[in-house]
């Protein structure tokens, strides 16, 4: 598994900072953001370092698959209302100009009872 040393997500995925767990398999990871925009905002990660959506292949696509097919499960397990009332927000921010602060991809997934912080 490609791990970068110097990424705080990678380090977070290794358990060597701490994390508050949302799920995990071989492939795939999810833990609660730190600073909440919304109810309920967690994000979801690839194991294997990739800095930004801006890097993924062909190869990458049933990972990628996997993550936005698990997003709406773990959405509903962290409390947000099923579709159509409720729902989830799914954001990507990539690069400087997308808004990406951390370098190694990740889905934000929020949603819960407005307002929100943000958004
Ligand atoms: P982005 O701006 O899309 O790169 O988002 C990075 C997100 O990572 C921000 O929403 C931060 O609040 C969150 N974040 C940074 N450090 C941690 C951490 N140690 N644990 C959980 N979330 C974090
Ligand atoms: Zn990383």
């Amino acid at each position: 598994m490609a791990t970068d040393p110097n990424c705080i997500f990678c380090k977070i995925i290794e358990g060597k900072i701490p994390s508050k767990k949302v799920y995990e398999d071989d492939e795939l990871f999810a833990f609660h953001d730190i600073a909440p925009w919304a109810p309920v905002h967690f994000m979801v990660v690839p194991k294997r370092h990739i800095a930004s959506m801006a890097q993924l292949e062909a190869g990458d696509a049933a990972l990628m698959g996997r993550l936005m097919t698990l997003a709406p499960k773990l959405a509903l397990e962290q409390g947000c209302r099923p579709y159509p009332e409720g729902g989830f927000r799914v954001v990507v921010n990539t690069g400087t100009e997308g808004g990406q602060e951390v370098h190694h991809l990740h889905v934000h997934v929020m949603g819960g009872p407005r307002p929100w912080l943000k958004g």
